[in-house]
């Protein structure tokens, strides 16, 4: 904001902007060390199937505990760790954690079906020459089998990728390795591009989802999910909603056909042990 005062033209700068500048400095310093004093934890929110509500899995969402800051979500220090590089490890960090939890559920829980993993991948993960020896390394490492694990990947990090891009993701889903899109229906990418990418689930994105607020629904909405679902399940994909917050949305979007759902209507993010008697309760019942 500039400002003058008494004829002389001078700049004031933004006090808002100056602060929110030396977060983002202080934090992108503080992150390196951060990892190697174990000051992130991951929440894992469930996933369930919409047409009984069971739990199948989960995904893997990281924060920080910051010394001074407290809990800072994904979206305040993701792009910084994309910046610095620090992704890569970080996001190895993630995989490694994330794989190792789902083996022990998996131990502990003797449902119909094994529980599943979701982990979230930056972009720049997905050019790093490393992915996939190492995913390969840790699933042996942790004895979890490649069709538990779901990488997602979002649309708009897909959107004109060329085969080199796509490479590792192939070599992962032959392995068995599950790739969802994510955040899907935001990225205006071409619908018969998804032909061409190695994706076995849409997660359609959180913005349908509130679209289904009213029930009925607002017709335009409805329409847009069935038609997405149709081609999606044409094309022998899975579709995940996101955002689920009410039994009205849950309804609507299992009567149009949705696969699998995510958000606070069921759980909010939490420990592991919360996902553990969740699929218990679910096994039992
Ligand atoms: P995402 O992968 O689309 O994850 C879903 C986000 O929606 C999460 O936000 C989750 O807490 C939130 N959410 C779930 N259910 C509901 C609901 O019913 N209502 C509402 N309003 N929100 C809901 P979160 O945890 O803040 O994560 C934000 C984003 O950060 C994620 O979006 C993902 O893109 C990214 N992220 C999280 N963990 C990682 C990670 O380990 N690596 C990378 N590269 N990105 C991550
Ligand atoms: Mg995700
Ligand atoms: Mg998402
Ligand atoms: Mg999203």
């Amino acid at each position: 904001r500039a400002k003058s005062a008494g004829g002389n033209r001078f700049e004031l700068a933004d006090p808002e902007a100056d602060a929110r500048a030396i977060t983002r400095h202080g934090l992108t310093t503080a992150l390196p060390a951060a990892l190697d004093r174990g000051e992130f934890f991951i929440e894992y929110q469930p996933l369930v199937h919409l047409g009984d509500g069971s739990v199948h899995g989960a995904e893997a969402l990281v924060r920080w505990l910051h010394p001074q800051h407290g809990v800072l979500g994904p979206d305040q220090f993701i792009p910084l760790a994309e910046h610095t590089g620090l992704i890569v490890p970080l996001g190895r960090w993630v995989l490694e954690q994330s794989v190792r939890q789902a083996r022990q559920w998996q131990e502990r829980h003797a449902g119909p079906a094994p529980l599943r993993i979701n982990v979230n991948l930056s972009p720049c993960q997905l050019t790093h020459p490393g992915l996939v020896q190492d995913t390969v390394d840790i699933l042996e490492r942790e004895g979890l089998d490649a069709g538990a694990l779901c990488l997602e990947v979002t649309e708009s990090a897909l959107i004109g990728a060329d085969d080199d891009l796509l490479k590792p993701l192939r070599r992962l889903a032959e392995m068995g390795v599950d790739i969802a899109l994510d955040d899907f229906g935001t990225g205006y990418s071409n619908l018969a591009n998804l032909r061409r990418l190695p994706v076995s689930i849409l997660k359609l994105d959180r913005s349908f989802t509130q679209g289904m607020q009213q029930f009925p629904a607002d017709p335009v909405d409805l329409k847009i999910v069935e038609g997405i679902v149709s081609l999606a399940h044409s094309l022998d994909l899975a579709v995940t909603v996101e955002g689920v917050e009410t039994g009205a949305q849950a309804e609507q979007l299992r009567i149009l056909g949705c696969d699998t759902a995510q958000g606070w209507y069921y759980a909010r993010p939490g420990p592991p042990e919360r996902l553990h008697e969740l699929a218990l309760v679910d096994a039992a019942g």
